[in-house]
């Protein structure tokens, strides 16, 4: 053969394989020849608040797949992907709740297992505390069903001495007392609340039919309240209460078109319990959770996002995929609030598994915003603080 001709079949070669990867590369990155999902047109991870319904629809309806990467993508430009906030839950005035969230075994509307106790005391308060702390958990949050504090001058007394005591033991401490004004929230803050849980829960539009007495502005009121006195805001939603895809979008937009979004947005899968008007709802499956996880983490980049109500249902495999989703935190501990939760051991196991990490308290939330509280508390009484209405 001549140098010509064995030139010439190098250069047949070299073409042909030219050719091959650029065919292999077009199959392996088919996006180069396609236009941009919304998913990864909106994951620069700009923290925005003027987000309007459609855009986040249409993050919503990326395929799963791409909004899956989108958003791990913008989780990793905000936060340490494998830092997992742990967050204990304790139910300290459980059941009797007047208000008909219909989702919720602690309205005494409903005819549920859950039975009505009165506040719990101290030392049950401090020793599941000091478990939780043990156990990794960074912040503990006390809950109690109640529709707001008014009248509930002594207990709202006792639970700012828990808060005050909690937050001594170097744990970011959170509450969920249902509705508060603004001294409420001021106080909270006064005694070393961290954070605040209020949910929307799910839509404007769908509110009135989960629940009828209260309004969404008025949790939109004690939300505000609670930015006011410079507390972390903690809200979010529950998927699973029947309502349609825009519903869940119309739960993201309001969220994340707050003044300013929340610092955690638990993402809740309903837990039907019998005896409330939701015990017959179908659960939700991963994709569902996956789906909301993944578009919250685009459209509130920075916030932490809570796998909250429901984990216990899904596997390691399942979990795994709404941490690469952009979850970030979860709960601990054997019950949240009346339903089941995952077990601690399984936890630590999946964390291991995993290579994921705890991640430390933040002490420093809301401090930018701190506002000297007004006169109440005022006096002390038998060591317990005393506020004046
Ligand atoms: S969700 Fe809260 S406010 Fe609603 S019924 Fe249950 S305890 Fe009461």
């Amino acid at each position: 053969m001549s140098i010509n001709s064995r030139r010439a079949l190098r250069f047949t070669h070299a073409l042909t394989r030219a050719r091959s990867l650029a065919t292999i590369s077009q199959a392996a990155h088919p996006s180069s020849t396609r236009a941009p999902s919304a998913a990864e047109i909106h994951s620069n991870g700009i923290v925005r608040t003027d987000w309007s319904r459609e855009e986040i629809r249409a993050v919503y309806d990326t395929p799963l797949l791409d909004l899956l990467f989108q958003a791990a993508k913008v989780h990793r430009a905000h936060h340490d992907p494998l830092a997992v906030q742990q967050c204990t839950l304790l139910s300290i005035k459980t059941g009797g709740c007047q208000e008909d969230c219909s989702y919720c075994p602690q309205s005494s509307k409903y005819k549920t297992p859950v039975k009505a106790a009165k506040l719990l005391e101290e030392d049950a308060v401090l020793e599941a505390a000091r478990k939780a702390k043990e156990a990794g958990s960074t912040r503990f949050c006390m809950g109690a069903a109640w529709r707001d504090l008014n009248g509930r001058k002594t207990n709202f007394s006792t639970i700012l001495n828990y808060v005050s005591t909690i937050r001594a033991m170097d744990m970011e401490v959170c509450a969920t007392l249902g509705m508060l004004t603004a001294p409420q929230a001021a106080a909270l803050k006064s005694a070393g609340l961290t954070a605040y849980n209020h949910n929307l829960d799910t839509s404007r539009d769908y509110y009135p039919t989960i629940i009828t007495t209260r309004t969404y502005d008025e949790r939109l009121q004690t939300i505000a309240n609670v930015r006011e006195a410079g507390i972390s805001v903690c809200s979010g939603g529950i998927i699973g209460l029947g309502e349609t895809v825009d519903d869940r979008v119309g739960l993201l937009w309001e969220l994340a078109t707050l003044p300013e979004h929340p610092e955690s947005v638990p993402v809740n899968a309903l837990l039907a319990v019998k005896g409330t008007p939701m015990e017959n709802q179908e659960p939700v499956n991963i994709w569902e959770m996956v789906r909301m996880i993944a578009t919250a983490r685009i459209v509130m980049p920075s916030s932490m996002v809570r796998l909250s109500a429901g984990r216990i249902r899904f596997s390691q495999p399942e979990q795994a995929l709404c941490f690469m989703a952009g979850a970030n935190s979860i709960f601990t501990g054997d019950k949240l609030l009346t339903t089941p939760n995952n077990a601690y051991n399984d936890d630590q196991a999946m964390f291991n598994i995993l290579g994921l990490t705890p991640k430390t308290a933040n002490f420093a939330q809301g401090a930018d915003r701190f506002i000297p509280p007004p006169p109440a508390p005022s006096k002390r009484t038998g060591g317990q603080l005393v506020i004046e209405d």
